[in-house]
């Protein structure tokens, strides 16, 4: 494994995103002296928090999954996340809604999930959901440690005997096809190949290793923090500052100072100057690569969808929802296309519609609730759109009068504060192409060919977060920030 050269004793890691937060407790633990750099007022990024009128809402991830990634962070500078966050697994993980006026509740519990899969869809659908979960639990061993909680610097680095089993399980087939060979029905075939969509891609055209994502959440399970999801960077912040992290908050970096082939610092919108031995950068890759780094030649991405997401305070409550609602329109194929390839809004929508408030009644005035609605929508290279004029607010008033269609009665005379967020947001934040998802994960932009966590000139600079390997969303963000610490101590 590369790792960086000369000395590593002083490190600035401009932002405290997931990525930012895991690999400063990684570099703490072993000693290092670490300064962290955040433009905002607080910790989290992507995973931020929005109060208005009483209201509170996260403004990014609100599917957590995999909390022994949070774990391990902590447990490097030997802290127990039990002492930092209160986690409540949600039962069911989703409720899936289809046109045809049926539901399925996704439980994380195999035999209670075959259960209702039986329920819906008949005893054969739920043998193949059993033999799903055999699949994609294989998956995730062999992925886990051999591809991607590892530094690869090589595509060669793949080539050991679990990639052939990858090969032999069809984990290079396409999504959909493979997904096929288990279920038959279409509801089973969307709540299990929906999540292609977190790595930027049609289920048609991911890789069935992806199956992985629907085996995080679906099977391994899905948790609330209490405080909300903004809860996990303030704890991870929190412990980092116990354990001797520096943080400067409202400081924005402007550019990292360099000198013969090594970075030396970073240099702060007000002028001053951080000096570092090495230099970890956690905001959007490509943004850091065109906004902090000497000029080079930059290399064309290919960009995940984007979404828009509503936040709405509310007076109304339904009370046959869960905490997270996905509501699948007619169409599949064509609302993927729509979003990903001709860059248009969907006509028939799919939304993601998670109700905070079910868990925690803290996030909102006594008797009111919060939704979170979340609808993919395309990133500004494939879909230019004018985000800045009205559009934002049709959009919205278009969601509103889906979801009342959908049997949300009366949801938009119960707002009481509503914020809209779009791709012209997510890009102001400084996400390149205007998507909070990153490069998306083909083959090409995916494991050793996504792009690297080091610097190809700079010999001290290393990246992370989701433009960086392995990958997107808060599991593997977390990786990438134990990843990168591994590229300056070189401990695996
Ligand atoms: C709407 C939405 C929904 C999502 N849903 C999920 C989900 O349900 N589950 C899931 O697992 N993932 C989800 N994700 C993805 C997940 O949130 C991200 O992959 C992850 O949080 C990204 O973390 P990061 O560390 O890469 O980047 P960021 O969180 O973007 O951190 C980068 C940090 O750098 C700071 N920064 C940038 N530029 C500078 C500068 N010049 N100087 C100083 N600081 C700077 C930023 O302020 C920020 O704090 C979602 C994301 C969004 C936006």
């Amino acid at each position: 494994m590369r790792i960086v050269t000369g000395p590593t004793d002083r490190v600035v890691v401009v932002g405290a995103g997931l990525g930012g937060l895991a690999c400063a407790l990684h570099l703490a633990a072993a000693g290092r002296q670490v300064t962290v750099v955040e433009r905002e007022p607080v910790p989290g990024g992507r995973a931020g928090r929005l109060a208005a009128q009483g209201y509170e809402f996260d403004t990014g991830p609100t599917v957590l999954t995999m909390p022994s990634l949070i774990e391990e962070p902590l447990a490097a500078v030997g802290e127990r996340l039990t002492d930092w966050l209160e986690l409540t697994p949600l039962d069911p993980a989703y409720r899936a809604y289809y046109p045809d006026g049926s539901t399925l509740d996704v439980r994380t519990d195999t035999v209670r999930m075959a259960a209702e899969i039986s329920r819906v869809c008949g005893p054969r659908e739920a043998d193949g959901y059993l033999r799903f979960v055999d699949f994609a639990r294989q998956l995730w061993q062999l992925e886990r440690h051999h591809f991607i909680g590892r530094n690869l610097d090589t595509p060669f680095d793949l080539l050991n005997l679990n990639l052939l089993k990858l090969l032999g399980m069809g984990g290079f087939r396409r999504l959909q096809p493979k997904m096929g060979e288990f279920f038959r029905d279409p509801r089973t075939l969307r709540i299990f190949s929906f999540q292609a969509m977190y790595a930027g891609l049609a289920p048609h055209d991911a890789l069935a290793i992806y199956a992985v994502i629907a085996y995080l959440d679906s099977v391994a399970g899905v948790y609330f923090p209490k405080g909300g999801m903004h809860a996990v960077p303030r704890a991870l912040a929190g412990a980092a500052e116990k354990h001797g992290v520096t943080f400067r908050y409202d400081t924005t970096v402007t550019r990292v100072e360099t000198s013969a082939g090594r970075a030396t610092g970073v240099i702060t919108a007000d002028g001053s100057r951080i000096p570092a031995d090495v230099v970890v950068l956690n905001p959007d890759l490509p943004v850091a690569y065109r906004d902090l780094l000497p000029p080079g030649r930059s290399r064309k991405l290919r960009y995940s969808p984007s979404c828009v997401v509503l936040h709405v305070g509310s007076r109304q409550a339904y009370r046959k929802i869960a905490h997270h609602n996905i509501h699948f329109g007619t169409h599949w194929k064509r609302t993927f296309d729509e979003v990903i390839r001709d860059g248009l809004l969907m006509s028939d929508p799919s939304l993601l519609v998670t109700n905070p408030t079910h868990t925690d009644p803290a996030a909102a005035p006594d008797g009111r609730q919060t939704y979170y609605v979340l609808a993919p929508a395309p990133n500004l290279v494939t879909g230019p759109m004018d985000w800045r004029g009205d559009l934002a607010e049709r959009y919205a008033a278009s969601l509103v009068r889906t979801l009342e269609r959908r049997g949300y009665v009366g949801f938009g005379d119960g707002i009481e504060v509503q914020r809209v967020i779009t791709p012209a947001d997510w890009q102001d934040q400084g996400m390149a192409a205007g998507t909070p998802f990153a490069a998306a994960h083909t083959f090409g932009q995916t494991g050793p060919f996504r792009p690297s966590n080091l610097h190809p000139a700079l010999e001290n600079v290393v990246f992370t977060g989701s433009g960086t390997q392995p990958g997107v969303g808060v599991p593997m963000v977390l990786i990438s920030g134990k990843l990168a610490a591994t590229r300056i101590t070189g401990a695996s």
